[in-house]
Order: structure tokens, then C-alpha cells, then sequence
């Protein structure tokens, strides 16, 4: 249930200013900015002192996927709480499933979301009855593929080459966006053997058996592919500078590449590894070194990385901890990061000086709207659009302790870490549904969102000619 709600005097972020301004959401749509009188009726809020910024996108979330702790319901209130009021869910298709019904499924689970989602298809078969519903999902407003080339960590989900290039194929003719987790199975599961046999079984093997050279291999052949197929390309969670070199290499390609990173590769460096709870970071790809991380960056400023995922998929301390000591392969995949998506954006990217908040808002709410094609709804505070906001305060601390946090989860990443900027308030389409990291709305519920294929998808390519 939406009335109107009126944001009064907050500094509003339009284009690349702060501008002083109240905004009004009527029946959860963005109807009026600048400065407006309280008529009857009208929720008013005040922001005095705090800054207005777009509801925040996370293009990468898994909070369907089995085993994992958060579902829908709690992985959407910690988005919100975090500031973030729309995501986009992996929906898995599991080998030997038909693709109509897991989209279905997975719809049916997002019910229960707090905040706004999409949906991406993870496809692990080319089969004809595959490709053949691949246009109906298309129809269904799911229009990103995303295949995992690696089957290690995936619950064999892994597809080989020929079927990538398959499904690329497919995606090309329906004008979708191919995506793919890029890591070489092969020489993962080559050194994972040397180096269990060698004795190192616990995280440190996870981090070494992928070296920057096994993300980008797969990047550079998953590109090649892509091209070949004639299908945009996606890199979600980019982990290595190999990685971001080998994915903007001008090879004379015909198709637009755009990449994702992560905040944990931002934030931590591979030295978590080494940790007696390394096991709590274990994720494909891993963290990788301080020379990566500052290569991220670099792509991130300059816009070589057009967008950050959290790639949120916590699993509880218990099952992380369970073979942790035995051997790193057993240790399911997975960080929570939805929630501390903006506090580390803000905290790492603005108040360190190296982006603007604008910046931010382009790179966290702007960009993924216009590439996964929500732009039409979200992205921006503008008239028109759904009444997603975050009423933001830069000076304050973000409870970073896993009792601060609202996911589902009994450990937190970032708990050493101190993180600046509150969402005092998040505004999802007119109702405030979160304060102070905590939800004040357990009714509201957000929607699924049918998307279209982003436009000018080649405005986010950033080609690189090796030196
Ligand atoms: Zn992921």
C-alpha cells in the first residue's frame, strides 16, 4: 500500500549535484522535485541534514540458492537495510530441469522480497527444449544468461566450451546478455589436487589453486566466444587485473564487454586466507592481492568496471566451518554483501577521495539500471521513476558486527573494519521500509521486475590495446 510520502529538505543528488530539494512519491512513483508544499494527506519526512540518493541496484545476488542462509525474505531486508532497494537473483537451472519452471519457481520464491527484483537465468544445458524456452524467458522479462565455465564450485553447473558457445549463439539471435563465470575448471582442480596432496587443505589452497591466470584465461576465451556468437558480454564478480586486462584487450571484437567487481575485492586482500576463519572467505573467484585490488580500482574510477556486485551468497558459520580444516574444497562458496554494498562503496570509493557520491550513484544505481534495462524505472531521482531512495548520512558510523547486520548470518567480513554512512532512511517505491539498519515495515513487499535488454550497451566498453 503506497499514499504519498514528501522527503523535505535533504540535498537531493541530481546529475552530479547535491541540490536542495524535497521530492514527492505519489502511489510509489517519483511525482514531483524541487520545493514542495505539505497539502493533507502527505507523509512528511524530514532529511534535514541528510543526503538523498537513488535506492541502490546490486546487479549480483543469490538468495535462492539452496543451502545458503538467506532467502528472499531475509537476504531483500538486509538490501534494504543496506540501502539497497532493488537486486537482480541468479534463477539456477540444476542439470536436467526445464528452464520454464525454474524461472517460475523462482518467481514464486520472490514473493516473499521485501524490495524490488530481477531476475538473470543461470543455464547449464544447450539442449533444444533449453534454447527453445530461453525465448519465452526472454518474453518473461528475464533477458541475461549467465553459464558457469567451471564446475568446481557450482554444483556441476559447470558447461563446456561447445555448449557455452551454444548458448551464446542463442542469446545473440534474442538480443539478450550473455554473462559467465569465468574460472579454468581444469587447472583448478589440477592444483587443488597438487596441493591437498602437498598437504595445504585448509582456505590457502582455495586461494591458490586460483591464481589471477585462472580467471583470465576464462575471460579471454569466454570473450572470444561471445564475440564469435555475436552476443554482448558480462563479467560478474572480476576478481584480478589479468583478469580486467584480459577482458578489455581490443581483439578487434564486434561485441561490447562490460565488468562487475565485487566490494570484498575493493575491501580485503588474500591474506584473509591465512586467517583461523580464512574459511568464512572462501569464494570463486577469491580475493586476490593488494596489486589486484589496486588495479579494481583504477577500472572502477576510470570505468573500465562499470558496476559492483556483492555476488551475496552467505552460508552459516557451521557449514563454512565444517571441512575448513580438512580439505578447502568442501567449503561451500559464498559471502555476505548486500547489505555493506554502499557503507563500503561510500567508505572506500568517496570518503577516500578517489570518486565522487555521483560516482557512486552511477556505478551502484544508474549503471546496472541502464545495462540490465530497468533505466525506465530506476537508476536515478527523477519524475517518472519508482520511489526508491536512501536518505543518507555520511558522518555516521555502519554497524558492521554481525549482530548490526540484518542477513541471516552469524559472522560478518567487515567486522574489523570501520564503515562510514548510515541510510537513516530507506525509501522502496514511497514507504519507508528500513532506519537505521533495521527494517520498520515487515508488511511491504517489492515486485518482480519484467526487464528488457539494456540499450547502448557499447557505452560501458572500454577497450584496451596492449602495450
Ligand atoms: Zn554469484
Amino acid at each position: 500500500m503506497t499514499g504519498n510520502l514528501l522527503v523535505r529538505g535533504g540535498r537531493v543528488l541530481q546529475g552530479d549535484e547535491l541540490v536542495e530539494a524535497d521530492v514527492l512519491v505519489r502511489d510509489g512513483v517519483i511525482a514531483a522535485i524541487g520545493r514542495i508544499e505539505p497539502l493533507e494527506g502527505m507523509t512528511i519526512e524530514d532529511a534535514t541534514g541528510l543526503i538523498v540518493l537513488p535506492g541502490m541496484i546490486d546487479p549480483h545476488v543469490h538468495v535462492g540458492w539452496p543451502g545458503a542462509a538467506d532467502d528472499f525474505a531475509a537476504g531483500s531486508r538486509a538490501a534494504l537495510a543496506g540501502g539497497v532497494t532493488t537486486f537482480i537473483e541468479f534463477a539456477v537451472q540444476f542439470p536436467g530441469d526445464a528452464l520454464d519452471d525454474v524461472v517460475k519457481e523462482w518467481k514464486r520464491m520472490g514473493e516473499a522480497s521485501a524490495c524490488d527484483f530481477a531476475l538473470h537465468a543461470i543455464v547449464s544445458d544447450s539442449r533444444p527444449e533449453t534454447l527453445e524456452a530461453m525465448a519465452r524467458v526472454m518474453d518473461a522479462g528475464v533477458t541475461s544468461f549467465k553459464m558457469f565455465m567451471t564446475s568446481q564450485h557450482s554444483g556441476g553447473l559447470g558447461v563446456d566450451d561447445g555448449t557455452l558457445y551454444d548458448i551464446m549463439c542463442r542469446v545473440a539471435e534474442l538480443g539478450g546478455l550473455s554473462m559467465a563465470h569465468c574460472e579454468n575448471d581444469e587447472v583448478i582442480g589440477h592444483l587443488s589436487e597438487r596441493l591437498i596432496a602437498d598437504g595445504v587443505v585448509t582456505a590457502a589452497g582455495h586461494s591458490a589453486a586460483r591464481p589471477p591466470l585462472v580467471e583470465a584465461e576464462a575471460i579471454a576465451r569466454a570473450v572470444r566466444l561471445a564475440d564469435a556468437a555475436g552476443s554482448p558480454f558480462y563479467i560478474p564478480h572480476l576478481s584480478s587485473g589479468e583478469g580486467l586486462r584480459a577482458a578489455l584487450l581490443d581483439t578487434g571484437r564486434r561485441v561490447p564487454v562490460i565488468a562487475e567487481t565485487c566490494p570484498q575485492f575493493l575491501a580485503l586482500t588474500a591474506d584473509v586466507y591465512a586467517r583461523a576463519d580464512g574459511a568464512h572467505y572462501v569464494m570463486s573467484p577469491p580475493i586476490k592481492s593488494t596489486e589486484d585490488q589496486a588495479t579494481l580500482w583504477a577500472g572502477v574510477i576510470d570505468g573500465r568496471v562499470s558496476t559492483v556486485g556483492s555476488d551475496h551468497c552467505p552460508y552459516p558459520r557451521r557449514f563454512k566451518d565444517e571441512n575448513a580444516a580438512s580439505d578447502f574444497r568442501r567449503i561451500p562458496n559464498g559471502v555476505p554483501g548486500v547489505e555493506t554494498l554502499l557503507p563500503v562503496m561510500y567508505t572506500l570509493g568517496v570518503r577516500t577521495g578517489r570518486m565522487t557520491l555521483a560516482d557512486l550513484a552511477r556505478i551502484c544505481s544508474l549503471n546496472p539500471a541502464k545495462i540490465f534495462g530497468l533505466e525506465d524505472r530506476k537508476g536515478s531521482i527523477a519524475v517518472g521513476k519508482d520511489g526508491d531512495l536512501v536518505l543518507f548520512d555520511p558522518d555516521r558510523r555502519f554497524g558492521t558486527a554481525a549482530s548490526d547486520l540484518n542477513s541471516e548470518i552469524d559472522y560478518s567480513i567487515y567486522e574489523e573494519m570501520e564503515l562510514w554512512g548510515m541510510p537513516v532512511a530507506t525509501v522502496a517505491a514511497g514507504t519507508i521500509v528500513a532506519r537505521e539498519q533495521r527494517i520498520v515495515d515487515d508488511a511491504h513487499r517489492g515486485r518482480f521486475l519484467a526487464r528488457t535488454p539494456g540499450v547502448a550497451l557499447s557505452e560501458f566498453d572500454r577497450r584496451v590495446v596492449a602495450a
